[in-house]
């Protein structure tokens, strides 16, 4: 189902007026954990400020550490929505559980599975029952066959409006958190007509690399970018290192924009 071969012409996701997939270039921004209500609602201002139109943020957060904070769960999906409808914005956050996804349902636009969950048969199978896109992020030391597969899950269970998120893969190179492999993105873009897109901060881990890393994506063909952007992000909850503050951000858009007007 995810081949291009079966179907030639890209599969193109709409939320209300907006698109993943038709060639333009999307941008996803938010913080990686939602922590409260006055953060999410300053976060959500800022990507409006610069006609961002998707907002994501963790609420239910798969961390290393038990003894790391594990986000604010359905609360905070209430929190990122409501600050995301402030601004007329879409959500997108990360679901962990199968049954969590139905409780889910009224506060996101778009359901994303994490890399640790991406071989999560019973997870990918109840998020392919809902009617809502899914971000399917690849696995820490998935293939892509193995990616394009869980894709397959999710459609075969009969949801097609899936999106695949190359994030960086576990690699012995320790000078970027994990590693990007750019080179996936026209590989998922040759094999299934799918669109794929490029999350930046969790790929590389470091702030110095989320400009060039994002150009690369989009210059190779990538439908959307990820970034992570935190009012104050060293007193982030989770992620302190690698999100953008404000002003960060704004150059960020400023250079990416004078290399892709049409962002
Ligand atoms: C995230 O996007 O919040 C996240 C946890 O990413 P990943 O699953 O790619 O590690
Ligand atoms: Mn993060």
């Amino acid at each position: 189902l995810v081949s291009r071969k079966q179907k030639p012409t890209n599969t193109i996701i709409r939320i209300g007026d907006d698109v993943i997939g038709d060639g333009s270039q999307q941008l996803i921004a938010g913080p990686c954990a939602v922590e409260s209500e006055e953060q999410v609602f300053e976060v959500a201002e800022q990507l409006a400020k610069h006609g961002v139109r998707f907002m994501r943020g963790g609420a239910y957060k798969p961390r290393t550490s038990p003894y790391d904070f594990q986000g604010l769960g359905l609360e905070g999906l209430k929190m990122l929505k409501k600050a995301a409808d402030a601004h007329g914005l879409h959500v997108i956050s990360e679901i962990m559980t199968p049954s969590a996804v139905e409780s889910a349902l009224p506060y996101v636009d778009i359901i994303q599975v994490g890399a640790r969950n991406m071989q999560n048969f019973d997870l990918l199978k109840e998020v392919g029952r809902t009617n809502k896109p899914v971000l399917l992020k690849r696995g820490l030391s998935a293939t892509l066959e193995e990616f394009m597969y869980a894709a397959e899950y999710i459609m075969a269970s009969g949801n097609e409006q899936v999106i695949l998120c190359e994030r960086g893969i576990r690699t012995y190179e320790r000078a970027t958190r994990n590693t990007l492999d750019i080179s996936a993105v026209p590989i998922l873009k040759q094999e299934t007509h799918l669109p794929v897109m490029v999350d930046v901060t969790h790929s590389t881990g470091r702030k110095d690399l989320l400009l060039p890393t994002a150009k690369a994506a989009y210059a190779i063909g990538a439908d959307a970018v990820m970034v992570e952007v935190h009012p104050f992000p060293a007193l982030a909850l989770s992620d302190a290192n690698q999100q953008l503050d404000f002003n960060e951000f704004d150059s960020f858009i400023e250079n990416l924009t004078s290399t892709f007007p049409a962002l």
